[in-house]
């Protein structure tokens, strides 16, 4: 088995430091993506971080291991991804994980992935999570078991105080098997075809080319900007789209590259009384999965509890400070990656259309009350100073919603431009073959039909390791 990957085999050193996650943004390890001017966000374009290395994007995420309510998963299962469905994707999320004193008929105890709530909590998360209590918040004991909704400590990939990415937990502890050739530094940049067959790679190393041949198949797991790029690249893709880059179609499938979502993030940021300490672990303990309006079935909003300052640069926040992260859970916007040039150096366009949806904006404006309401409890007064973004005086509807468009931004947990589905947008099969073209499975973030309610990377893990399953029979 060969396995190609664009960056380094090992990262730079402060990558297993959990609170030096955002440093790793605009280094070696990141992609450095931007988006397109947002038109939901008066045209502003933003930084979209991706990883680039083994373990991808797990070596430079948040940590944060979040499963999703289970009705997400149900709904791909509705929407014509047979199989999905919670209950069939429940053996998988147990095999990826080992969580120790959990529910086991929701959690597993064997697998690579070490996750549990912080060992050692921040000075303020204690602070936090009364805070969420005292507003009337339930409490969930597990978010990743039978109760998804309500606060909760959160649960992370560290590891005897560092980062365990997936390549920690999968890759590096088989690295010396004799049937595995890891080749780092190696950009691929298109898929061999030939008579509607996948046979290989052509890819790239120190400005080399080089090709591999596939006996049986190849994997595309590039995550959502990257296999949905190659594969337009490749010729599989929207007809028309390939024929303005005089790209030879190989398989006309229109839905490769659209569908694209991600989880809006924006914040309310305080001033602190204090020096907020860095602590231990990710900057964010606690985490809540809530309901924007009582009518829901299901958790729309998460907040998340960070005990650092986070907002966009352009805005000037406090030396001291803190923010209340809140994020949609289910957005109804949906973008598009597309390319910009067939050149495989040139980074494709990523228009994740942020707010683009009118029903997203107006849940985000719920959600910065709601993450407020919290901000504001006698539990938070001995941090609270006063809240400088959007300010105490920013309160009515128009200039929230101008907040919101000025503040959102990724939380980096782009999926579905490589969606399951039988239907002419479908670009995979239930068992993650590309339609049309044998020899080819994508397996990564891309193939979900629709964003789930929560983090990505605990799902990624467990499609991967259905793939695992399907692969090996
Ligand atoms: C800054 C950040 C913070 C995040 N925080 C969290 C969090 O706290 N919790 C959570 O659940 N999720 C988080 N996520 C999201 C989560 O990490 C991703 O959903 C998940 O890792 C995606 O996995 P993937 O396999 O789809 O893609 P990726 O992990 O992005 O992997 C794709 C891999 O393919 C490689 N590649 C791409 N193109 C090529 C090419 N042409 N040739 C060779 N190799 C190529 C890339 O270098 C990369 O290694 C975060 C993501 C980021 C970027």
């Amino acid at each position: 088995m060969l396995l190609v990957e664009a960056g380094a085999a090992e990262g730079p050193e402060m990558m297993g430091v959990p609170s030096a996650w955002p440093s790793l943004m605009g280094s070696a390890a990141d992609w450095g993506y931007v988006t397109v001017p947002q038109p939901g966000m008066d045209d502003l374009v933003l930084p979209y971080p991706r990883g680039k290395g083994l373990g991808g994007s797990s070596s430079i995420n948040a940590m944060a291991f979040l499963r999703g309510h289970r009705a997400g998963y149900d709904g791909w299962a509705r929407h014509g991804a047979a199989g999905w469905g919670y209950e069939d994707l429940l053996p998988y999320f147990k095999r990826s994980e080992r969580a120790v004193g959990r529910d086991p008929a929701y959690r597993g105890t064997e697998g690579p992935m070490r996750v549990s709530p912080p060992a050692d909590v921040h000075p303020m998360a204690p602070a936090y999570f009364a805070a969420a209590v005292e507003v009337g918040h339930p409490v969930s004991v597990d978010l990743n078991g039978k109760d998804a909704e309500g606060v909760s400590w959160l649960e992370m990939n560290i590891v005897d105080g560092a980062r365990q990415s997936a390549a920690d937990g999968y890759l590096r502890p088989v690295l010396t098997r004799p049937n595995l050739t890891v080749v780092p530094n190696a950009s691929v940049s298109r898929l061999s075809l030939s008579a509607g067959r996948c046979t290989g790679i052509e890819y790239s190393v120190g400005g080399h080319s080089h090709s591999a041949g596939a006996d049986r198949e190849v994997i595309l797991s590039a995550g959502t900007f990257g296999s949905a790029h190659l594969l337009m690249l490749s010729g599989i893709g929207p007809a028309d789209h390939l024929r303005e880059f005089d790209i030879d179609v190989v398989a006309d499938l229109a839905g490769v590259g659209g569908n694209l979502q991600d989880h809006p993030l924006a914040g309310v940021t305080y001033a602190a009384t204090r020096p907020v300490p860095s602590g231990p672990n990710n900057h964010s303990d606690v985490v809540a999965m809530l309901r924007s309006r009582p009518d829901l079935s299901v958790p729309d909003v998460e907040l998340l509890f960070l005990t650092i300052a986070y907002h966009p640069p352009t805005l000037v926040g406090p030396v001291h400070g803190y923010t209340i992260g809140f994020s949609l859970m289910r957005p109804y916007s949906r973008g598009s990656v597309r390319l910009a040039s067939s050149d495989p150096a040139t980074a494709p366009l990523i228009h994740p259309n942020f707010l683009g949806d009118e029903r997203d904006l107006s849940t985000m404006v719920t959600a910065l009350e709601m993450a407020r309401e919290v901000g504001e409890t006698r539990a938070l007064a001995e941090w609270r100073d006063r809240e400088c973004l959007p300010g105490p005086v920013v309160r009515d509807g128009d200039t929230l919603r101008a907040y919101v468009r000025q503040v959102t931004g990724p939380y980096h947990h782009a999926v579905g431009t490589c969606r399951i589905g039988e239907d002419p947008l479908g670009v995979v099969d239930a068992e993650l073959r590309v339609h049309g073209v044998s020899g080819l499975r994508v397996v990564d973030a891309s193939v979900m039909p629709q964003i789930i309610g929560a983090n990505t990377h605990a799902t990624v893990l467990a499609i991967a390791e259905r793939a695992a399953s399907i692969l090996t029979g």
